[in-house]
């Protein structure tokens, strides 16, 4: 059985790694906001090319706290794609503003910049862009839109670790970028983890007293914040993973070029472009057939997913959050399909699927 993907497998080898790392913080006796919390964040936002880096609990809580920030008015609008995962949209309902949902363009799954400018009304105060699967949105005229608009930005990068647009990474274009590394992710912990980076002072500032109850000092609250701290031990596990980061990136990104030479064209395969460095958290095709495809593969024992099978729009929890039609989300939802893609793979495991898709 090929599964689409086996946590297990993909984090072996770092075993021994972790191991080492999860020893010396029991022994340290620090166990919050301590070294491998501050190293990490340096050698994230350093990567990312960002000033600063803010640890939190989980790439939600970087979304939410991210929102709160801003101390937007109440009745405020945040446009998110309609085909996101429903985090997003979650996270700006618990920061208490309401979600506008904007379509995306069908080739690149990315939320369509002019269907951004179409949804913004006086309300408007930001746009939460989701680089979706691993690919880049189209950075470009959606900072023009939120220049043009006097909009921030906050920029979902929950599946984009080292994803680039014309050069520059993902999480470096907006007033935030929002990292998860919940386990299954590009750089994934043992456990829950997220980040907020940032270029400005204040905002970078704003993060920290968010995450800690409001507290620049101990015992002096400015704010009243939360408690969505990256705790040491996580920390410590993501700095041995975030060593091999690009090495990770490129043998995945290696398993999707043999996807796009070897599937035949009946599948709608992920665009190449060369201003997109692709990181391909997911590797989706599209078919019309897509159910008859999954059995397909199932009974020839290879495991795949749906990312997602339900659209948010569609979700009884969103029923009276939000309304409308959005036709192309729901075209995606109903005929993608994801293939094993993880760094547990190999190219055998990658050959098995292309030659079982294509008698299909
Ligand atoms: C995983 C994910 C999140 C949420 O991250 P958590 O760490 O699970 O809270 C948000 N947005 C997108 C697009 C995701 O894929």
């Amino acid at each position: 059985m090929i599964e689409y993907e086996n946590l297990r497998a993909s984090n072996q080898e770092f075993f021994e790694d972790y191991r080492e790392s999860f020893l010396k913080t029991m022994e340290s006796g620090w166990y919050i906001l301590g070294k491998n919390v501050k190293t990490f964040e340096k050698k994230f936002a350093d990567y990312v090319g960002r000033k600063h880096g803010v640890g939190v609990a989980s790439g939600l809580d970087a979304l939410v706290l991210a929102l709160r920030a801003f101390d937007f008015e109440p009745d405020a609008e945040v446009i998110v794609p309609s085909n996101t995962y429903i985090a997003t949209i979650i996270a700006v309902v618990r920061a208490g503003l309401t979600p506008v949902l904007a379509e995306p363009d069908l080739a690149t799954y990315n939320v369509d910049p002019k269907e951004i400018e179409a949804n913004v009304t006086p309300k408007t105060r930001a746009i939460m862009v989701v680089h979706l699967y691993g690919k880049c949105c189209d950075m470009g005229p959606i900072m023009a839109t939120a220049k043009k608009h006097n909009l921030r930005v906050i920029e979902d990068c929950a599946q984009s670790h080292g994803a680039t647009y014309k050069g520059r990474q993902s999480g470096s274009f907006g007033d935030y970028g929002a990292f998860s590394f919940y386990p299954t992710k590009n750089l994934g912990a043992l456990g829950d983890a997220g980040a907020m980076l940032c270029d400005d002072d204040d905002l970078a500032t704003t993060a920290r007293r968010l995450r800690n109850y409001g507290s620049d000092v101990k015992y002096h609250n400015e704010i009243v914040g939360d408690n969505s701290r990256l705790d040491e031990v996580q920390a410590g596990f993501l700095l041995a993973k975030f060593a091999r980061l690009e090495e990770l990136t490129q043998r995945k990104r290696a398993l999707a070029k043999l996807y796009h030479d070897g599937l035949k064209d009946d599948f709608v395969k992920p665009v190449v472009d060369d201003d997109y460095r692709d990181v391909y958290h997911i590797y989706n095709v599209r078919h019309p057939k897509r159910d008859e495809l999954r059995e397909f593969l199932l009974k020839n024992e290879i495991k795949t997913e749906i990312h997602y099978p339900v659209a948010p729009h569609k979700q009884k929890a969103m029923r009276d959050i939000i309304k409308g039609d959005y036709p192309i989300s729901e075209e995606i939802h109903a005929t993608t399909l994801s293939l094993p893609i993880s760094y547990g793979h190999t190219a055998a495991d990658v050959e098995r699927v292309i030659e079982t898709m294509n008698k299909f």
